[in-house]
């Protein structure tokens, strides 16, 4: 699949990457639709933090759900879901306390799970979604279909 990699500040590339594929059975696999490109992707591009090797980059991406886990209870395939800042548990005390992004388990787009497995960011043709319940939010309805 496409993603966009970055390999130095102001330096942004299209690329080819591995696709993704289901990990665990709590993960999911969207098709992104868009996706934004957030403040703390800016960073890097600004060269206001430094990096060794090029990374995968975005955040908060809205898509569709093509396949899940067979533990994933909360969404289900065709669902149009949005996703936040970083990925989370949904369970633990600090997302229980609407702190998503200090999960006591979860992680950032572009980086790993806890098992090593990379984990796509949301400027790609595709996202694997790690706890994917506790992660994903659903629409009613799917905003593109009117
Ligand atoms: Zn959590």
């Amino acid at each position: 699949m496409k993603a966009t990699l970055i390999h130095n500040p102001g330096d942004v590339r299209l690329e080819d990457v591995p696709d993704p594929q289901l990990h665990a059975d709590t993960d999911g696999l969207v098709r992104v639709v868009a996706s934004c490109i957030c403040g703390s992707d800016l960073w890097p591009y600004r060269g206001a933090n430094t990096f060794d090797e090029p990374w995968r980059i975005g955040h908060e991406f809205v898509g569709v759900v093509e396949l899940i886990g067979d533990a994933v209870q909360t969404v289900g395939v065709g669902d149009f879901v949005i996703a936040p800042f970083v990925w989370s548990d949904g369970t633990c005390p600090m997302c229980q306390r609407g702190v998503q992004t200090s999960c006591d388990n979860g992680g950032g787009w572009g980086g790993e799970d806890a098992d090593g497995n990379p984990v796509d960011a949301g400027q790609g043709e595709w996202v694997r979604v790690p706890m994917a319940d506790g992660t994903l939010v659903a629409t009613p309805s799917d905003p593109t279909r009117r």
